[in-house]
């Protein structure tokens, strides 16, 4: 069942790459599992994926717990400074970095394990309201200040488009996306890398992969329906 499902996106990806003329190894899929249970999660395991996300600090420490040690986790919700701790030593890479503070708190935590973690800055690239990430007027100072810790390195941008029925009206945001990772890494400061595009979900994947994505997070595509 989810086999099958994979392997429809799994083909959806390779056309996008290929409408892009890029290589396949140039994007990751990530399987968004949140709120799914783990014998699901092995399942796609057992298809060969090794990169999970998951929005929530304690699933990914209850779910680490039953699953592979050589997954990578993806940490692509909202992080609260108080729960870094718990997920520093795992966590793969942090996606949704949108506050000095929060950067601070990720390299205090990572300096005690002696650790470099690294992060994604998260954008509102609609400015929705309703979504969490930093403008993109504001994200080249923040990539600055966040640059100057020790222990955690910038390593791109990381996007979520709005919510639409037809994934050509989130092309313009993925451009946009794309446009402001390249001024940044014009810039050339010390130790940030724009290498990562983490953007594209379920219903805009395809068109993320062809804007470049480096990374694309697929929960519903992949698990079915969310309750
Ligand atoms: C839930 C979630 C996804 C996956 O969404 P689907 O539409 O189910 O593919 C991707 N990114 C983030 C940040 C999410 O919270």
């Amino acid at each position: 069942m989810l086999a099958e499902n994979l392997k429809q996106i799994e083909e959806n990806i390779a056309k996008s790459c290929e409408r892009a003329k890029r290589r396949r190894e140039e994007v990751t899929l990530i399987a968004v599992s949140k709120t799914k249970p783990v014998s699901m999660l092995n399942e796609i395991y057992n298809c060969g994926i090794r990169d999970f996300g998951e929005n929530k600090v304690q699933e990914i420490c209850e779910k680490r717990e039953q699953l592979p040690k050589d997954i990578r986790w993806h940490m692509i919700g909202h992080l609260q400074r108080n729960k870094v701790k718990h997920i520093i030593r795992d966590v793969s890479l942090i996606h949704s970095v949108d506050t000095y503070r929060l950067a601070e708190e990720i390299n205090i935590q990572a300096k005690k394990i002696k650790r470099i973690v690294p992060v994604l800055i998260e954008v509102n690239i609609a400015e929705e309201t309703s979504k969490f990430g930093i403008a993109a007027g504001e994200a080249l100072q923040l990539t600055e200040e966040i640059a100057k810790l020790d222990n955690l390195r910038v390593k791109g941008l990381m996007s979520i488009a709005p919510y639409v029925d037809n994934p050509e009206d989130n092309r313009q945001y993925f451009q946009k996306i794309k446009k402001l990772s390249v001024d940044i890494a014009r810039e050339n400061i010390d130790n940030v890398s724009m290498g990562i595009l983490s953007m594209g979900m379920t219903g805009d994947y395809t068109v993320a992969i062809e804007e470049g994505a480096t990374i694309v997070r697929v929960g519903t595509g992949i698990f079915g329906a969310r309750n």
